[in-house]
């Protein structure tokens, strides 16, 4: 009788290509035409891995969506999400609970903030940050900055700069986008080491020709992350924090991407030494095991709070899961000095994709921090054409991304570009074997230009 149940069992069990064939039938995928979607079947992961429905093994250089720092199913996170979910599962969101309160705690010590609103994710952390910023300063208007994205609902959609807002324009009144600190592609025509840091002043004539009195809040990201790891100058967020104080303007902190130790810091802009008044973050909050995003507010506006009501909040607000999952998580960092490993794994990234940029005749540029990078590819370094189009792609790219895929890399590619963004406990042999590959593809690539 057991026999027969176990048989029928192995009966039932749908295939990969059943499993896939189902998504695709009945479900939507994000960002993307749906007959172009060719999603693999992903069955089960560990750490820096993942393994498709053919049993074949990945690399992970993506950590999925730039968020599973600590690798997947780590066992210090699952054990916490399983012991929060026998104890209580639910609570409302005007509820106190140990989870939300820990948590809260936490993050006002390592970002040097006050409080914490949370959310389920990076755009509705954007999404309230504009408002509590609107609320508490008064004035409408948000300045953000055109290679940005901040997120995917209405808001915070189009307070990116990114292309991926032009199809829900005008969607919400009120953003004013100034241009980038891309120093390989100065939108002024400067080189870095001359320049009069023209990426600030330029929004500070942005600000008196909106008027300074309208403008609520400057919504960046800690470090541009999908629209190419732009790494500003050291004298940029001071400049910018100068900028914000002398017309009263928030500074808002979008580390939904950047944040939680992917550049090796709590917070990207803690490497140039400023304090924002708002941090937005999100995805390695908790590497992704639950949904959880926070907006982290400053005293003064806290305070504020106190005597006026705080707009905001959905059913599922501080969700004492997500927050046991992050309490857990931000644990990991510390119990497993992760952030020492992305300075030690970071400098041997550095250091290859140094080497890259010179050997590659695809390669024009290449940015990296701690273990967020890019790899920017060119038709000619002199000329610095790039290799896709803004906003579109081309043979070349799609070669390079078909030959990863085929060695069962995973890494993300848009435009003419490259990231390398593996989960934070990536080991030196790990991350070479990983760029080995990625060596291979740019050889191709070269091959096709030279060709
Ligand atoms: N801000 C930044 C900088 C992001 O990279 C992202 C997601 N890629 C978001 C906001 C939106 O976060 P979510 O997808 O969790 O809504």
């Amino acid at each position: 009788m057991t026999t027969n149940i176990v048989e029928l069992e192995q009966i039932t069990e749908p295939t990969s290509q059943q499993i896939i064939d189902e998504n695709r039938d009945y479900t939507l995928f994000s960002w993307s035409v749906q007959n172009a979607a060719n999603p693999v079947h992903l069955k089960r992961a560990e750490g820096v891995y993942f393994w498709d429905g053919d049993d074949n093994r990945w690399l992970d250089f993506s950590s999925q969506l730039i968020n599973m720092n600590v690798g997947h199913q780590h066992p210090k996170v699952l054990n916490a999400i399983k012991k929060q979910v026998d104890e209580l599962c639910f609570a409302g969101p005007s509820f106190a609970t140990e989870p939300r309160g820990t948590l809260g705690k936490k993050l006002a010590e390592v970002t040097g903030l006050a409080k914490s609103f949370f959310t389920l994710g990076g755009s509705e952390a954007n999404e309230n940050a504009i408002k509590i910023a609107r609320l508490y300063t008064g004035r409408n208007k948000i300045i953000t900055r055109y290679r940005s994205y901040h997120g995917a609902t209405m808001g915070s959609m189009t307070a990116s700069g990114d292309p991926r807002r032009w199809p829900v324009e005008p969607g919400m009144p009120g953003v004013v986008r100034a241009f980038d600190p891309y120093c390989y592609r100065c939108p002024f025509g400067q080189k870095v080491e001359s320049c009069h840091r023209e990426c600030v002043s330029h929004i500070e004539e942005i600000i008196r020709m909106e008027g300074p009195d309208n403008i609520a809040a400057i919504l960046v990201e800690g470090i541009t992350g999908s629209n190419g790891l732009l790494i500003p100058p050291d004298d940029y967020y001071p400049k910018l924090r100068a900028l914000c104080d002398r017309y009263g303007i928030l500074l808002i902190d979008d580390e939904v991407m950047s944040g939680f130790g992917r550049t090796g810091m709590w917070l990207a802009t803690q490497h140039y030494g400023i304090k924002p008044d708002i941090v937005t973050a999100a995805k390695g909050l908790t590497s992704g095991y639950m949904p959880l995003g926070t907006v982290i507010v400053s005293a003064p506006i806290a305070e504020y709070f106190e005597t006026h009501m705080l707009y905001g909040g959905l059913t599922y607000s501080g969700h004492p899961v997500s927050c046991a999952a992050a309490n857990a998580n931000l644990a990991v960092y510390e119990e497993e000095s992760i952030f020492e490993n992305v300075e030690t794994q970071g400098a041997y990234l550095t250091h290859r994709l140094n080497s890259i940029e010179q050997r590659f005749a695809c390669v024009g540029d290449v940015r990296s921090i701690g273990l967020f990078s890019v790899i920017e590819l060119v038709k000619d370094k002199v000329t610095r054409e790039p290799l896709a189009p803004f906003n579109g792609t081309s043979p070349e790219m799609g070669k390079l991304a078909a030959y990863l895929k085929s060695q069962h890399l995973y890494a993300f590619t848009r435009f003419n570009m490259l990231w390398v963004c593996p989960p934070l406990i990536i080991t030196q042999e790990q991350l070479g074997n990983g760029l080995d590959i990625i060596e291979e593809g740019l050889r191709i690539v070269d091959a096709t230009l030279a060709s």
